[in-house]
């Protein structure tokens, strides 16, 4: 027999990259300084790649409820919500959750991954789901999951959306999968005209607000409410892991696809429930993320300044008003060289590479966060202005 084991070698590209000094990956935090700053290897790093935009993870209210909670119900749920696992703090923010996105039903999850993968309860192998290109790894794994049929979409290119929806097969079913803001470009989805697709079609939407919810729109409520488009989206996935300051996820929809999914969808039954912790913060999280816009506002303000810096540097980047700005390099190893002068220069962001980008797209993802300052802002700048010159990759 094959030893499965023996297979299992890191791929060719990380060698390179690993013997160069540049791998960009697993570089354990040691602090969180309360400016949203890190410390790495003993060395305080301004941080850009972080997820919590709103600044909420270190938030004293946050860490106040998730203590209580641990007083109060411990450590651990000790079963999955349908056996023993579930908390009246499960409920309490489920509701708050379905009020706050106009929705029904919510129903919460371990992990913002997890709440993607119960999709997978909702297609089968003779369904066809249309995607866009850059969705999440955990929606494309729900589809796997499903054995539907995957039809993947050019980036928001709507003109090969409306031929995939008339090659669907009308006796089968069909599902639009997309996200409000995409992880690694930061753009929006153009909701509009997707919905209208969705609309003229006769299929339902679901929309992974993983980022957008509790950043994007007036009152938070994502790139739906931008749009004024609420009522087009059928379901809606989180997480926690960004606005939210912790981690679990959660799924908004109908009350009877709510019902359904609670029994049906396997990451959900047999998958222990979000600790008291989470679920408390989460809850602590949502009352901030409706009562103090202003971070959100200076979240997007701190990426507009940096964004307009690095475009002016000569960087390729996006015009998209949100936190996440990606800096395209192409070449992987360039890309980690580039990672590793910016760390030097005492700048912690993400590289991105394939196969979480397309081949010869990997890019720096720089993301912003209501923390910064303007002085970590200048630092930023700085450093990519002279790493990116280093590296002949700016004039
Ligand atoms: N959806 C999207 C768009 C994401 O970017 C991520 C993670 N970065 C997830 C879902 C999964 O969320 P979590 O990390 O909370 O499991």
């Amino acid at each position: 027999m094959l030893d499965v084991f023996g297979r299992c070698q890191v791929q060719d590209d990380v060698k390179p990259v690993t013997e160069m000094g540049v791998y960009p990956y697993y570089h354990p935090v040691e602090q969180r300084l309360a400016d949203g700053e890190v410390v790495v290897g003993g060395r305080v790093l301004v941080s850009v790649g972080s997820n919590d935009y709103l600044g909420l993870s270190a938030d004293p209210r946050l860490k106040d409820a998730a203590c209580r909670a641990v007083r109060l119900l411990g450590t651990g749920t000790a079963g999955s919500r349908m056996a023993n696992g579930s908390l009246t703090l499960h409920e309490t923010l489920e509701g708050r959750l379905a009020a706050f996105l106009g929705q029904e039903s919510a129903m919460v999850t371990p992990t913002g991954f997890l709440a993607n993968l119960v999709l997978s309860a909702l297609v089968g192998p003779r369904d066809t789901v249309l995607a866009d290109q850059l969705i999440h790894a955990s929606l494309i794994d729900a589809v796997r999951l499903s054995r539907a049929r995957l039809r993947r979409y050019r980036h928001n290119d709507l003109d090969r959306l409306a031929g995939l929806l008339a090659e669907c097969d009308p006796a089968a079913g069909a599902l639009i999968l997309t996200e409000g803001m995409f992880s690694t470009t930061g753009t929006l989805c153009d909701l509009p005209g997707t919905a209208g697709l969705a609309r003229r079609h006769g299929v339902r939407l679901v929309l992974d607000g993983a980022h957008d919810i509790g950043l994007i729109g007036p009152g938070g409520r994502g790139t739906a409410e931008h749009y004024g488009l609420e009522p087009a989206v059928d379901l809606h996935t989180l997480a926690f892991s960004k606005c939210f300051g912790t981690t679990g996820g959660a799924v908004a929809g109908p009350e009877q696809i709510i019902v359904y999914l609670r029994h049906q969808a396997r990451s959900m039954v047999y998958s222990a429930a979000l600790a008291p912790s989470s679920t408390a913060a989460a809850l602590a999280a949502l009352d901030i993320i409706e009562t103090e816009p202003e971070r959100r506002r200076r979240a997007l303000a701190a990426a507009a300044r940096l964004r307009a810096d690095l475009s002016g540097l000569g960087f390729r980047t996006e015009t998209s008003p949100t936190t996440i700005i990606p800096v395209y390099v192409g070449d992987l190893l360039l890309c980690c060289r580039l990672w590793r002068e910016l760390f030097d220069e005492g700048v912690l962001a993400t590289a991105m590479v394939p196969p979480a980008v397309p081949d010869g797209q990997a890019l720096i993802r720089v993301s912003t966060t209501a923390l910064h300052t303007e002085t970590q802002l200048d630092r930023v700048a700085a450093a990519f202005a002279a790493a990116g010159r280093r590296l002949g990759l700016i004039p």
